[in-house]
């Protein structure tokens, strides 16, 4: 089956664009002056390949923020990616048609003019391999460097990218619009806690590109949730239900957990 690739890419500035995937999941492509590098490859219903190379013609390294469906999925494009040894049993797990199908349902619910065939949930022809990524793992494109910084949390392989010409974070989902620490081989609250509050010590003032969601976390979110989840933290007796989904401006930023999580 042919793919499709009318898939929208946002310049962001700097070599970097966020590749969103039919309102689904952001990749971002970081190009230096030598090579490129794709962070997080998206669903897969669309040739985020061939999307990625009518942006740059680089030599490209592949880096997965966290082995979940909508990260990974487009990697059936690539031979090889990069994600922490922490994810490489979700990685197995979560290469999953009908995940991808929820999502598609979602998608083609909401967004008709997008709408993907079901069967392309179902079209995997390999799997690519995966490569061990590290805390302090340096990728040089050539007049910028990505570097990797391991933050468990929302998956206990998660890991944050950083770009060395623009400070920007790339963090996947272990913070964003909807911090979900409820997915199994998620990492306790206390654990996603000490990342967070390690993300916010690298942001600087550089934008925070998030996993979902068109605008950047900002630094203000970022501390917001921190105190969320000292709060969740301290309170390991308070009722689950209650506090289940904590927010502010609709409908961002909250974390959704589950409470067995909380050490
Ligand atoms: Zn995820």
């Amino acid at each position: 089956m042919k793919r499709r690739t009318d898939i929208e890419r946002i310049p962001l500035g700097e070599g970097i664009w966020q590749i969103n995937e039919y309102d689904l999941v952001n990749c971002y492509l970081v190009e230096g002056e030598e090579k490129a590098c794709l962070i997080d490859t998206g669903l897969g219903l669309a040739d985020i390949a061939a999307v990625v190379r009518s942006l740059t013609d680089k030599p490209l390294t592949v880096l997965i923020t966290h082995a979940h469906e909508d990260h990974l999925g487009g990697g059936i494009w690539y031979p090889e990616v990069f994600v922490h040894p922490a994810d490489f049993r979700t990685a197995k797990l979560s290469v999953n048609p009908f995940v991808k199908m929820w999502y598609m349902h979602m998608q083609n619910s909401k967004r008709k003019r997008h709408a993907v065939s079901y069967l392309a949930a179902f079209q995997r022809e390999y799997k690519p391999k995966l490569l061990p990524l590290n805390d302090g793992d340096a990728f040089d494109l050539g007049g910028r460097t990505v570097e990797t910084y391991f933050t468990p949390g929302h998956s206990v392989g998660s890991v944050t990218f950083r770009d060395t010409r623009t400070g920007a974070l790339f963090v996947g989902d272990n913070v964003g619009q909807l911090t979900t620490l409820q997915y199994p081989r998620a990492a306790s609250v206390e654990v996603w806690l000490k990342s967070a509050e390690k993300t916010l010590r690298l942001a600087e003032d550089a934008p925070i590109y998030t996993g979902h969601g068109k605008r950047p976390l900002s630094k203000d979110d970022l501390e917001t949730l921190i105190g969320w989840g000292k709060v969740l933290v301290a309170a390991g007796n308070v009722k689950p239900n209650k506090v289940k989904t904590k927010r502010t401006e609709q409908p961002f930023p909250r974390i959704v957990y589950r409470s067995s999580r909380i050490k």
